[in-house]
């Protein structure tokens, strides 16, 4: 096929190359005649773009010859394709869905570091730089020559002498603290030299913990009616919080890998714990590859590798392992659905429990959705049998799910103490009950910093951030006005900017305050805070979560990272300090947020056989999303909710579709220009080809005008139909649309509005 003999003058054969750029099109490239073999579709190859190279995916060969002459491929370097064609084509549908060029669809698809050019064959494979020596020094007097003018040298060379006469590098440098310069030292004299030696890089290597417990006799008639139920058919496990679905996921895989087929387990970063990993490997023990954010670049691809060799079956990881290179996929597990996290804030926006269900129609693949509180769109498709859904509704042991008491902030007795802070007597007697008794507390305030904002009491001047239309919130420590959004910070005036006046008002709470307040309120309890704040540097959270574990904190308190998947059954109160943070931001999907962080909080109340209670401290106690968390009940939400997005209210999802087109610029009269520009662009489409099929809302200003020093607009679309919502999102993507493009941004499926 791909020969000819010599005396054959072979015609050129050219393929059609996608880099990772923003550019709607292919580019066709020559194939040399010595890399026939490796350029096939889904294969990296180098190529040149003017002066330079980048790495590209090729996704068809033998196309005809371009009209200009091609330049030749530069480079193969694998032995085999990096994408299937199953995930090529999960790429053109990325693009297509989400308005987003093929190559930056295609980009997501690798990891990084498949992507740099100054090393295209990826990261040097579990390779690790060990010192070898290569001269015995046997005399001492032949030692005293050679380190006379070196003695840290000496300390090197017996030190690797001890070792064995070689020793990786990693070690003597951190654990033995040699230096860098005296190991040179050594190779320079020709005592010794360095080699690359293979290692597993796997960093979850030791974790592992015993086989899960049996199966209750609920969990296992979800895993038998999930496998009677036909594989094109995604299902919901509707399971309350504590009713163990991460068992049933476990059963379901095993039967997946135990058939020899491969499986992806996606769960929300934040619930990436080394539990969660461990319980993962107590069932597969090496067939997992854990892809975590916090993996090295040359982790990553060695995990990505040993998928892509089918040496390992099954993938866990947070949003981007929906494209793990499983082999023969047989399963996608999206844990806690709702989450969220699972939407990718930059192009191509995708939204991952809906790329598992595409990537799932391509490869065949069975996908299950689970949470205690699933998303109404999930909710909808299962309401009209598009995912068919299996219940837990009892807690494991069936425990009871703990009792919510709602408490009105605007009536209920506060603690005198407490000043400002919304600290009332119910919480406090709680709280202090379970310390008396040496149980735990769980705290939730969805803000962080110590206050909201800096208020002058004199003229009402808030600080805002110069970068981005928010106010500054006040931190302590450090201390400072820091902005959420940008991260730009600034000292706490000493006096207001606008009147002069010296003492300026902290208003609002924020974690740091409560931190401070619960302490002092409880000066013998142990008290550890969760926050973004307090978890920057890599496993911090987790060593938080250890300590609760291990019983050494009492109280533990935080934002929504600590409603998420926490199971410590000593914990007996669960308070949630202002339920009300969210419930009023300018998004339609404000009160559902609400309601699935109190749902889920409540339900870390309770786990163990002392049960628990749940305090619930809101100013709305009568709003929906209270109301229904109160009673653990999805369906009590959905009733309330669906109506309030259907109309004659302004029609939302799940009752909708829905795309905002975001115009950003430096220019505010720039930023909306183009927002206007986008808005009679869709309307003519709209009424030109559509036959009116859109809803054309805007342009407006976006509810967070500013952001990072740029100006804000945006235009929404929505529609009761897919295809003309798809249709305008990709004509968008293909470029064929206004001049402004550049500035304004597609994001079908938003799940912000903000
Ligand atoms: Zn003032
Ligand atoms: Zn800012």
């Amino acid at each position: 096929m791909s020969g000819g003999g010599p005396n054959v003058v072979r015609e050129p054969r050219y393929a059609e190359v996608v880099l990772p750029v923003p550019v709607p099109r292919a580019y066709t490239y020559e194939v040399p005649t010595a890399l026939v073999e490796r350029v096939v579709p889904g294969s990296r190859v180098v190529v040149p773009v003017q002066r330079r190279q980048v790495v590209g995916l090729v996704v068809a060969v033998d196309v005809p010859a371009p009209d200009v002459p091609a330049k030749p491929i530069a480079a193969a370097p694998d032995g085999e394709p990096a994408l299937s064609a199953a995930l090529i084509e999960l790429g053109r549908w990325i693009g297509s869905y989400y308005g987003a060029p093929l190559g930056l669809a295609l980009r997501a698809l690798l990891p990084g570091a498949l992507w740099s050019v100054r090393r295209p064959a990826g990261p040097p494979e579990q390779a690790e730089r060990v010192i070898v020596l290569t001269q015995v020094l046997p005399s001492l007097l032949e030692r005293e020559r050679a380190f006379r003018r070196a003695p840290q040298r000496r300390v090197g060379y017996e030190a690797l002498e001890a070792l064995g006469g070689s020793a990786p590098l990693r070690h003597l440098l951190d654990r033995l603290g040699l230096s860098r310069a005296v190991l040179d030292g050594l190779v320079k004299q020709r005592l010794a030299r360095y080699t690359d030696v293979p290692r597993a890089r796997d960093p979850f290597a030791d974790l592992s913990s015993p086989p899960p417990p049996t199966l209750t006799e609920a969990q296992l008639g979800v895993v038998s009616g999930i496998a009677g139920t036909p594989a094109d058919i995604p299902i919901l496990i509707h399971g309350v919080t504590g009713s163990g679905k991460t068992l049933v996921y476990l059963e379901l895989l095993r039967g997946v890998v135990a058939s020899g087929q491969g499986a992806i387990l996606l769960v929300p970063e934040i619930a990436l714990t080394p539990q969660t990993v461990a319980r993962v490997r107590g069932v597969f023990g090496d067939q997992v590859a854990v892809l975590h954010s916090g993996l090295s670049d040359g982790e990553r691809a060695d995990a990505w590798r040993a998928l892509r060799r089918g040496e390992r079956r099954v993938a866990v990881g947070p949003r981007s392992a929906v494209f793990a290179p499983v082999q023969r996929l047989a399963a996608i597990v999206v844990d806690e659905e709702h989450e969220a996290s699972y939407k990718q804030g930059t192009v191509p926006r995708y939204h991952a429990r809906d790329v598992a269900l595409a990537r799932a129609r391509l490869e065949g693949a069975r996908v299950i959705l689970g949470s205690a509180t699933p998303s109404l769109e999930t909710l909808q498709l299962a309401r009209t049998g598009r995912v068919c859904t299996f219940t837990l509704p009892e807690r494991i042991g069936a425990r009871p799910l703990p009792p919510v008491d709602v408490i009105d902030l605007r009536s209920a007795p506060r603690v005198a103490e407490a000043r400002g802070i919304p600290w009332t007597e119910p919480l406090d007697h709680a709280v202090r009950g379970a310390l008396a008794r040496s149980e735990q507390v769980i705290l939730l305030l969805n803000r962080r910093g110590f206050a909201t904002y800096l208020q002058c009491p004199a003229c009402g001047d808030v600080r805002d951030c110069p970068h981005c239309a928010i106010t500054l919130t006040v931190h302590q420590t450090p201390r400072a006005l820091r902005c959420h959004y940008c991260g730009h910070e600034e000292p706490i005036p000493a006096a207001c900017r606008v009147c002069g006046k010296e003492i300026q008002r902290m208003r609002g709470l924020g974690t740091q305050q409560l931190e401070h307040f619960v302490s002092r309120r409880f000066p013998e309890a142990r008290i550890a805070r969760m926050d973004l704040d307090t978890t920057s540097t890599k496993w911090a959270h987790h060593r938080i979560l250890e300590r609760m574990a291990q019983g050494k904190l009492d109280i533990l308190l935080g934002t929504q990272m600590i409603a998420k998947g926490l199971d410590f059954p000593n914990v007996t109160v669960v308070g949630v300090v202002d339920a009300d943070t969210g419930l009023h931001l300018p998004d339609f999907r404000a009160g559902e947020r609400t309601f699935q962080l109190v749902a889920q909080v409540a339900g870390r109340a309770g786990r163990g056989p002392k049960g628990g209670r749940v305090f619930v401290q809101t100013r709305a106690p009568d709003h929906p999303a209270i109301r229904a968390a109160a009673a653990h009940s999805v369906a009590a939400f959905a009733a309330a909710e669906l109506p309030l997005r259907a109309p004659p209210n302004p029609a939302y999802p799940p009752h909708v579709g829905l795309a905002r087109f975001v115009a950003v610029h430096e220019d505010e009269r720039l930023a909306q220009e183009a927002a206007e520009g986008v808005a009679a662009w869709l309307r003519r489409a709209n009424t030109e080809r559509l036959g009116g099929a859109l809803t054309v809302l805007g342009p407006a200003p976006c509810p967070i005008m500013r952001l990072k020093g740029r100006w804000r607009w945006h235009v929404l679309i929505k529609s009761p139909e897919a295809r003309p919502i798809g249709r305008v999102v990709r004509a968008w993507g293909r470029g064929r649309a206004v001049a402004a493009r550049g500035t304004v941004v597609v994001d079908r499926d938003p799940v912000s509005l903000l």
